[in-house]
């Protein structure tokens, strides 16, 4: 357990950087993600953080921010009023460096304890991030948590694959994924489907009427080329993720390959590109 000043400090951050575009503040109930060692987590962005790791190898640890629901309730005021200042917003982004409903959150309920907490004390807008098909159990929660603010449910797909050769699986099956996106559409949530980084794709025709299909409201396409916090992709090409995707098909390395895809989805669903499109600024027309 960390200490409570810890997570006073650390449970609504200001954001910077590339998160301006996207909301206020980030809300991160762990620090680690137990889906570090798994497919997501070889290009993890998160991992550079040192100041987060701690010098530790990422997947390998998870501390658990026990306390996280009453620090909000207690932070919430000063926060929300930083936020609103000359007419802001006060949107959180959960979670931009861990994962709320990775393993750990079944035995410790911190994300929950948080949902709860902010039907109480609403923020403007939230956006739920995460991998796993396991957000569906706060439904209920997520569900309540709308009609008192603004709310988008975004999961993590990257592609149309599985698995890609050569990466370990991933957190949770693609079926099952997109099987939530499609249990929060009909819920009356609004879903977005999140390319980041974007894989290369076998049939994005395919793909792109499935989700459609399913309810799907956006999606949003994000290469490791200007997604992954620097210009040029450095950070991801430090890891084995551009080889693997070189392998399948060398141009989806490239830049151009997120415009070639993003002008497919287009023709069916409404696209966001990189922090804009995690900003909710969507075109449903070709560009
Ligand atoms: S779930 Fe998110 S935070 Fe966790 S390893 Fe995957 S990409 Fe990183």
């Amino acid at each position: 357990m960390i200490i409570t000043e810890e997570i006073r400090k650390s449970i609504l951050t200001r954001v910077t950087g590339y998160l301006k575009k996207v909301s206020s503040h980030s809300l991160n109930p762990y620090v680690g993600c137990g889906f570090g060692r798994s497919s997501c987590g070889v290009p993890c962005y998160v991992q550079h953080n040192h100041w987060l790791t701690k010098g530790r190898n990422w997947g390998t640890f998870v501390d658990v921010k026990l306390e996280a629901d009453r620090v909000y309730r207690e932070t919430y005021k000063r926060e929300s009023v930083w936020a609103r200042r000359g007419g802001g917003k006060f949107s959180i982004f959960f979670s931009s460096s861990t994962d709320p409903w990775q393993p750990l959150e079944k035995k410790y309920r911190v994300s929950r304890a948080l949902l709860k907490a902010m039907i109480d004390l609403p923020p403007d807008k939230i956006i739920l991030q995460t991998h796993t098909a396991d957000v569906l159990e706060d439904k209920e929660i997520i569900v309540k948590l709308a009609k008192r603010t603004s709310l988008r449910v975004h999961i993590s797909l990257e592609g149309d694959r599985e698995v890609l050769p050569g990466l370990p699986p991933p957190p949770c099956s693609l079926d099952k994924r997109i099987d939530a996106l499609a249990k929060f559409s009909e819920m009356g949530i609004e879903t977005v489907a999140c390319l980041s980084p974007l894989y290369p794709l076998e049939d994005p025709e395919k793909f792109f009427s499935r989700l459609a299909l399913v309810g799907v409201s956006g999606v949003i396409i994000d290469h490791f080329i200007e997604g992954d916090g620097t210009r040029d992709g450095s950070r991801t090409l430090k890891t084995d993720l551009p080889d693997i995707m070189r392998e399948i098909d060398a141009s989806s390395v490239e830049l151009l390959y997120r415009d070639k895809i993003a002008k497919i989805a287009r023709r069916f669903l409404p696209v966001g590109i990189s922090a804009d499109g995690f900003s909710g600024n969507r075109k449903s027309v070709l560009s």
